[in-house]
Formats: C-alpha cells, structure tokens, sequence
C-alpha cells in the first residue's frame, strides 16, 4: 500500500484540529449526554421551506444553477438586502453570490483577497475555522485580543494594523461568545478601516439571532449601513435550522464578487440546487417566535450564572463564554473534563482561542436540558477542583 503520510502539503498539516476532536472523542464516551456544546439551532426546518425544496427535488430542478445562484433567489437576496441594510445590489457597482454556506463565502473570499505574507485580522477568541484560513491561503492570521468583554473595537485593531493588513474579519453576534457590537463601535471600525485601506469582512451568519437589547432600530446592527465597500458574508443555516444544507450568501464590490464567482466556479461550482430552491421565500417565514424563545434560554443562562462567574453579555448568536473562576483552579480543558464525568458536554475555551481559561456553552437546547446543564455547572464552578 502506498505510504501516504510524507505527501501530506504543509497546508493540510498546519491546520490543527486536535482540540475539537478531543471533545468529540469524550463526547463519544457518554451514551446520554446533556449536549450543550452544539453549534446549530435545536428547531427543525419551517415546513413551507421543507416543501419548497422537496417540490424542487420532485420538479427535476436537480441540475446546477448558475455559479451565482438562481434568480429568484438572488432577487429575494437583493430584496432583503434593500430593505436591511439599504444596499442596491446588483448595481453598477455592487454584486451577489450564493455560496456553498457562510464558510465557502468565507474561503472563496479569503481565495480571492490574500497572497502569501499578506495579513488578516481577526479577533481572539474566533471561530474555529478563521485560523485555517491562513494556511489555506499562505496568509498570516493576525490575532486581535478581545478579553475580557470580547469586544473587538477600533481602539484595540488599530495598533494591528501594517503595511500588509488586506482584511478585518468581524463576527457579530459572535462564536464563542455572543457578543454584539454596537453600530456606534462598527461606525468606528469603517472609518479605521476607510481610513487604512483594510476590507472589512462582516461575517453576520447569526444576525437572525439579535435580542432584543442588542438591537438597534429592530435590527442586529451592521457596518453595512455606514459603508458598501466591504464584504458581507450571511447564511441561512443557522437562521432556518438548515445547517446541512450549505447555503450562504456574500454581497459587495462587483470586482470582488466577479472574482469569487470564478473561483466559485472552479472550486464548489454553485450552491446546492435543491436548497436554493427551498430557501426563495425564506425571508418571508417568521422565525420571531424561535428567536424570543432563545432569548429566554439566554436569561436563564445568565440568571444560573450571575454570582458564580464572569460572563460577558450574550446580545445574540446562542452562545455564552464563561471564564473559569479562579476558586475553581485548572485550565478550561481540565473544567470540561470534569463536567463531561458528571455527563455534561460544554467546549474547552482553546478550540476557539490561544487561551484556555473560558469554555463555550450553546444555549441552542431543551428547557429541560439546559436547566440540568446550568446547575451541574453552577456547582462545579462553585466548588475547587
Ligand atoms: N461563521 C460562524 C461565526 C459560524 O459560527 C459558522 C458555523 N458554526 C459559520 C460561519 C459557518 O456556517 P456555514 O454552516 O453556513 O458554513
């Protein structure tokens, strides 16, 4: 057999997943586990978007659409976007692209943006798959330290920023923590940027997920509404409960956009025909009622939590990233190991970071579920290892 190891590239080696897949693997172990760890909404797909991609299926419309997404969907985009952010795209100079999820919007842009030696900015803590996007692309990952409020403001980019700074990558609301920026901190964040000639890259996957503390006229607050010169990067899987569909959209200069479509084109293709189809008048579905209940779910978190440890506000996404108290001694990864023995799943802070002194709890569960989960953790946190 061939020996495949020594053909591994570079690239592949120095995305490390070790942290992720040892929770899994402890995860595994439990038959019954109360999962708090699970990056996906617990509601099932609204039937009317279920039956629009069956009737899609049943229609024979399983070819593939155009590289930038079939045309009712792109006029429902536009529609959205209008009335959201008031962007008018398509136009002379702005353009749409219906990607394979967020994170292939996300890769097609990092694709068509970085050189090796270029730099990216991103806050820590991240999403999992931000780092990898500089090996993926021989950029290098530029760590912007947002403890302890995980407020990424201009104040704290400002010094990153070098001659080699090409984009800023903001997460809002974000994964791991649930923090919303204000638009008086994006506003900010846009004149830096403008300023020092870096994109802006607002990856909104959770926007859907704003409460309503956080938002600002009845809306999650984006840099799209102070500038059309910078990338945004939405989803639909989170918002719908449609995760494995893969579906996403990015909106910006048409320059940039041609040039994602094309490596779209050579790389994805389109995005799954089916799931377009399903999602055309998704933006007509309410999903109001999901997103109070989150709400809810995330003042039980914060009233079970209040007292027994830091936690920064979670305006949004359904996430919290609590600190470890000190009382309770260790890093993050000897905590969860404790609250995985008493069966209950939560994830180490240095998946998402070059610390590990939080863990992530997803909040996306069960009443039941997540009051059992909140008082193990409570008293686990109450109590020295
Ligand atoms: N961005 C963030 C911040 C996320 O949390 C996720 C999913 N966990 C993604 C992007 C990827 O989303 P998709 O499934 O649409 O690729």
């Amino acid at each position: 057999m061939m020996e495949c190891d020594s053909l591994i590239s570079a690239r592949a080696r120095a995305i490390d997943v070790s942290g992720i897949r040892r929770v899994f693997e402890l995860g595994a172990s439990l038959t019954n586990p109360i999962d708090l760890s699970i990056g996906q909404p617990d509601f099932a797909v609204p039937n009317p978007i279920k039956e629009a991609a069956i009737a899609a299926i049943r229609a024979d419309q399983n070819r593939y659409s155009l590289t930038q997404g079939r045309g009712d969907l792109r006029r429902a985009i536009s529609e959205h976007l209008a009335g959201d952010v008031g962007w008018r795209v398509p136009s002379d100079d702005l353009e749409l692209l219906v990607t394979s999820g967020t994170s292939g919007a996300l890769l097609l842009a990092f694709m068509a943006l970085l050189d090796p030696g270029d730099e990216a900015i991103i806050a820590d803590p991240y999403f999992v798959i931000y780092p990898a996007l500089g090996p993926l692309t021989g950029a290098s990952i530029v760590y912007c330290d947002t403890y302890p409020d995980f407020r990424m403001t201009a104040q704290c980019v400002e010094p990153l920023i070098t001659d080699r700074t090409k984009v800023l990558l903001l997460n809002s609301p974000s994964n791991p923590c649930g923090v919303v920026l204000r638009s008086s901190e994006l506003r900010d964040l846009v004149g830096l940027c403008q300023q020092r000639g870096v994109l802006i890259v607002s990856d909104e996957i959770y926007d859907e997920f704003t409460y309503e503390d956080a938002r600002e006229d009845g809306r999650c607050p984006s840099p799209a509404r102070f500038t059309d010169r910078m990338l945004l990067v939405r989803g639909f899987g989170k918002s719908y409960g449609c995760t494995g569909w893969r579906m996403g959209y990015v909106a910006g200069p048409r320059s940039l956009i041609e040039q994602m479509s094309k490596l779209q084109q050579y790389t994805f293709v389109c995005a799954p025909s089916m799931a377009q189809a399903g999602l055309v008048g998704a933006f007509d579905v309410d999903m109001s009622e999901h997103v109070r209940s989150y709400q809810r779910k995330r003042d039980m978190v914060e009233q079970a939590f209040s007292g027994v440890t830091e936690l920064a506000h979670s305006g949004g996404a359904f996430y919290v990233f609590p600190k470890i108290p000190a009382r309770v001694g260790g890093c993050a990864t000897d905590f969860v190991e404790r609250a995985i023995r008493r069966n209950v799943l939560v994830i180490p802070g240095n998946v998402f970071s070059r610390r590990d002194t939080h863990f992530r709890l997803s909040y996306a569960a069960s009443d039941a579920t997540l009051q059992a989960g909140l008082q193990i953790l409570a008293e686990l946190m109450t109590e020295p290892a």
